[in-house]
């Protein structure tokens, strides 16, 4: 390989990386939107249930609604977005190339074998577990 092959390829490998690098953000950009958006869906939910449950206060038995099956609808819901929250914030550290302290979960760097906040002695490969 000459000189200006290596020069040539050294220039697309920068590039290549520059546009990971950007993809990677915009990545993290939208899964931090879907987040938001999620928790945001998640307090409408729980507003939901409070008027439901004051409907029903309100109205008493006069209707004969069951309340228990209702609540539980919005309570699978809440349940449905909490794992697509969890599942949109792992792959935000996988992203960001953080892992989570087990015990106090707080964002720390791969290679860390203790973390900086609590002092928990980190496992190796905990996260593909
Ligand atoms: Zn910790």
């Amino acid at each position: 390989m000459d000189f200006f092959d290596k020069l040539g390829k050294k220039a697309s490998e920068t590039y290549k990386y520059t546009s990971e690098k950007t993809s990677k953000l915009a990545r993290e950009a939208k899964l931090k939107m879907q987040m938001n958006e999620h928790k945001s869906q998640i307090e409408d939910l729980y507003e939901e249930i409070g008027k439901k449950m004051y409907e029903h206060h309100v109205n008493d038995k006069a209707l004969d609604i069951d309340i228990d099956a209702v609540l539980e609808e919005y309570c699978i819901q809440i349940d449905e977005l909490c794992d697509r929250i969890e599942d949109e914030r792992k792959e935000l550290l996988t992203l960001k190339d953080k892992k989570q302290c087990p015990n106090c979960f707080c964002e720390i760097e791969l290679d860390y074998k203790y973390c900086p906040n609590c002092g928990d002695e980190q496992k190796e490969n905990e996260e593909e577990v």
